[in-house]
């Protein structure tokens, strides 16, 4: 349920509106607009809940929220999520390229790779310490030293850091050392995790699940926002299909259905999204088009002997030829349509 406040309530009729809500056992999150405050209400609603909040002074009307997730929705937070590390915008218009190895490998290997996204104008380094691997005989990362190198990067080049965390017990070093910790597609429900990173105060980067539905990542960024961290970014990955010619299939119209549905900022990684380094800029410039908040991109000072993911990694002359289609693709939406979605009627 959502109280819309009248334009001129008071902050008196405010606080009334949710200091009953406690009262009645159910949690306010009160969400400031230009034009008037919303307050959502969490809990279980009764029918005597909506009649009785619909008499109170200062109260506009009450809203349903249709959706089984509620923080992450458009219907109880309107207005786009700006998540800000270090400077850089995710989501509300500007383009985020996050960029990097998919293993750190190395303090030369990463130090290099930052450079050169550096240069080319990526504004997020990436680079995986702690690695999911299908197979157990696979490079797993190298764990606390690959945060450090990554640390050490971002010193030297001043760009904010990405990486993932795979369990509760590595959470505490990931969020000393990352700006943005991220939750990988085979952690998307690890709701234990989800919880924990939700009650830490880094922004989130939260992969959408091998096999899930929209609705399931939502409800999956809903258990983050329930903690009380409201730095939420999503990322589409490509999702398992019938189809071999790629490694995974990049749901791009998962862009616009999101930005629907969600105030979060999604980003689309082209690189776990087709396998294959050739496909990825042609998914990246896709994905601007549709309207994506930011890219991941995986690149590697030399692809065909990275660690992991080599055969999906761009080299730097590729990376930063990416970074020229896609920047012209960026300055012509946001010199004629604007950016995303929401400029489009119902
Ligand atoms: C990654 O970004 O390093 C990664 C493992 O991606 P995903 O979780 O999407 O497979
Ligand atoms: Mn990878």
């Amino acid at each position: 349920m959502i109280v819309v406040m009248k334009a001129d309530a008071t902050e008196e009729q405010l606080d009334a509106v949710k200091r009953r809500i406690v009262e009645e056992g159910l949690r306010p999150s009160v969400v400031e607009g230009a034009e008037r405050n919303i307050v959502g209400v969490l809990g279980t609603i009764t029918r005597d809940h909506e009649s009785a909040f619909e008499g109170m002074s200062g109260v506009l009307q009450i809203l349903r929220v249709s959706r089984p997730y509620k923080l992450a929705s458009r219907e109880f937070h309107p207005d786009d999520t700006v998540v800000e590390v270090g400077g850089v915008k995710i989501g509300g218009g500007d383009l985020a390229v996050m960029a990097g190895p998919c293993s750190v490998e190395s303090q030369e290997q990463v130090l290099n790779t930052a450079r050169a996204v550096k240069a080319a104008g990526g504004n997020i380094l990436r680079g995986g310490a702690f690695k999911p691997r299908t197979s157990p005989y696979s490079f797993r990362g190298l764990g606390v030293e690959g945060l450090k190198y990554l640390a050490k990067a971002r010193d030297e080049t001043g760009l904010p850091v990405i990486t993932e965390v795979m369990t509760i017990e590595d959470l505490p070093a990931v969020s000393e050392f990352a700006d943005i910790v991220q939750i990988g597609a085979r952690n998307m429900q690890n709701f234990n995790l989800l919880d924990a990173a939700g009650a830490q105060s880094r922004p989130v980067m939260l992969k959408r699940g091998l096999s899930s539905t929209i609705e399931e990542w939502l409800l999956a960024a809903e258990y983050i926002l329930n903690q009380g961290n409201p730095n939420v970014i999503l990322c589409e990955r490509g999702v398992r299909t019938f189809e071999t010619a790629t490694r995974n299939t990049l749901d791009i119209s998962a862009v616009p259905v999101v930005q629907k549905l969600s105030h979060l900022p999604i980003v689309c990684d082209p690189s776990h999204g087709t396998g294959k380094w050739y496909l990825v800029p042609a998914m990246a410039a896709a994905s601007v088009a549709a309207g994506a908040d930011g890219l991941m991109v995986e690149v590697h000072p030399d692809p065909d002997h990275a660690k992991s993911d080599g055969g999906q990694s761009l080299t730097f002359e590729n990376f930063a030829l990416l970074m020229e289609r896609v920047r012209a693709l960026a300055n012509v939406a946001a010199g004629t349509v604007p950016a995303g979605n929401s400029q489009f009627g119902e």
